[in-house]
């Protein structure tokens, strides 16, 4: 019997942490079931690039050790499996450990998870006759393209990638993860006399420098974002004491639009510690967002994004500490954008600066923006008229067919903390929820 004629009960549409969330929610839940687990372009060695791939150890999370666990109902699981596994590593909760080491968690979380996988890009879904048509890649890396059915399908496509930059350079890299990943094991290819741009000053930005100067280049670095500046460091903060956070709540209730909720924050901000003042808003982030009108929601993005990341996603003070010792390393505000002659130009109060660059890094991240253009599987779904977008353009609507599901970025839009690990393993055990009988 081939796969087209007996339908896999579960697809599973993507090789990242909401992928394996997802197969190891369905395994646990329903092991009856056949699963097929298409995980994407990468070769199984580079799985979980480019977040928990074979990255440099000083390449860390953001998150504390004990809250990065991958199952939503035993969430301490990587801190419980790194003290057995590796009791020589020594970690303690509150610790950032190596983002490396959650992807040989993840690597360890699948041994013997009866699946099937496969290869390569998905290039197409549609529903025919009650079952998902899945054109994929390879059963096996190099092997042949062979279609498959599943009765249900849930997508874990991760963040969208930018839209390129037109006129870009030859010294221009697009993709700053597959150029380090090519790098060869010593050295860098640029002079200590040579200045380094990386374009934005997010997660891949701050990994991209540390990593630089890991393999010896001494030369100048230039940090060109919008805002210039870095994520905040995580500190200590106690929670809220119980009336403020109740005085919080009740003020974010009666905020109805983007300003008026920005400035209740910007107030308890003022008065008590913001990061506890932040960190009290997790939970119900996704309601408060919902409870905006659109239009509020687009102000949130066009003006409170960028701030928010900042404080939102903080990185490891040692990491803060590191950057802000190093003397060759600037951090700038602007925008950077490339002529039609291909030179790299910073626009900023002053005016538009052509740079000299020896190399420079596109580390603008994930282009919500921009999310449904191009070429990915998402965008195709919604020309397809397979998904519906979302009216703000940075994901797409949860799908009418409850055949098809979504985890994780996708959902940006219509959820507005949905990419994160305690995210992705809550909407893993959800989606698999909804299939039970
Ligand atoms: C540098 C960096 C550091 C980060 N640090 C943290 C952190 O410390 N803590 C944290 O919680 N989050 C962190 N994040 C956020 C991170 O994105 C998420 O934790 C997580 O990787 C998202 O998982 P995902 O499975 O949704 O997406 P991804 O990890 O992006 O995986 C998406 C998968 O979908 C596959 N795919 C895409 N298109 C197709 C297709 N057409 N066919 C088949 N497969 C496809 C891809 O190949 C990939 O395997 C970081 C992100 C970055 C970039």
């Amino acid at each position: 019997m081939t796969a087209i004629d007996a339908p896999y009960d579960l697809a599973v549409i993507g090789g990242g942490p909401a992928g394996v969330a997802t197969v190891l929610a369905a395994r646990a839940r329903q092991p009856h079931w056949r699963l097929l687990w298409c995980r994407g372009p990468e070769a199984p060695a580079r799985a979980f690039l480019p977040a928990y791939g074979a990255n440099s150890l000083l390449h860390r999370l953001n998150v504390p050790v004990e809250r990065m666990g991958l199952d939503a109902e035993a969430p301490v699981d990587f801190f419980d499996w790194l003290r057995q596994e590796h009791p020589d590593r020594g970690v303690e909760p509150g610790q950032f450990v190596p983002r490396r080491w959650f992807g040989e968690f993840l690597q360890a979380r699948l041994e013997d998870v009866d699946v099937t996988s496969c290869f390569g890009a998905v290039r197409s879904l549609r529903n025919e006759a009650c079952a998902w048509r899945i054109d994929t890649g390879h059963d096996r890396p190099g092997g042949p393209a062979v279609p498959h059915t599943a009765l249900r399908v849930a997508l874990c496509l991760g963040m969208p990638t930018g839209l390129p930059m037109a006129h870009a350079p030859t010294h221009w890299i697009a993709d700053p993860w597959a150029w380090w990943r090519a790098l060869p094991a010593q050295g860098v290819p640029v002079g200590d006399a040579e200045t380094v741009l990386v374009v934005g000053s997010g997660l891949t930005a701050v990994d991209m420098v540390l990593g630089l100067r890991e393999r010896g280049f001494r030369g100048r670095i230039r940090v060109v974002s919008p805002g210039g500046r870095w994520s905040q460091a995580h500190a200590p903060a106690a929670p809220l004491a119980p009336a403020v956070r109740e005085a919080l709540d009740e003020a974010l209730d009666e905020a109805a639009t983007a300003r008026q909720v920005l400035g209740v924050l910007r107030e308890f901000a003022a008065r008590h510690p913001w990061r506890a003042v932040i960190d009290a808003l997790r939970a119900d982030t996704n309601a408060r967002w919902a409870g905006l009108a659109p239009d509020e929601q687009r102000r949130v993005l066009r003006h409170a994004f960028g701030v928010w990341n900042r404080h939102r996603h903080r990185m490891a003070p040692d990491v803060c500490a590191a950057l802000d010792a190093d003397t060759a390393l600037s951090l700038e505000p602007g925008r950077i954008g490339v002529d039609s002659e291909g030179r790299i130009v910073k626009r900023d109060r002053s005016g538009g600066t052509v740079l000299d660059v020896a190399l420079a890094l596109d580390c603008r991240g994930p282009g919500f923006r921009a999310a449904l253009a191009g070429d990915s599987l998402l965008a195709r779904l919604v020309r397809d008229g397979v998904l519906e977008a979302h009216p703000l353009g940075t994901g797409v609507r949860s799908p009418a067919d409850p055949s098809l599901a979504l985890v994780g970025a996708a959902r940006f839009g219509e959820r507005f903390e949905t990419s994160a690990v305690p995210e992705l393993r809550q909407q893993a055990v959800d989606v698999v929820r909804r299939w039970m009988p």
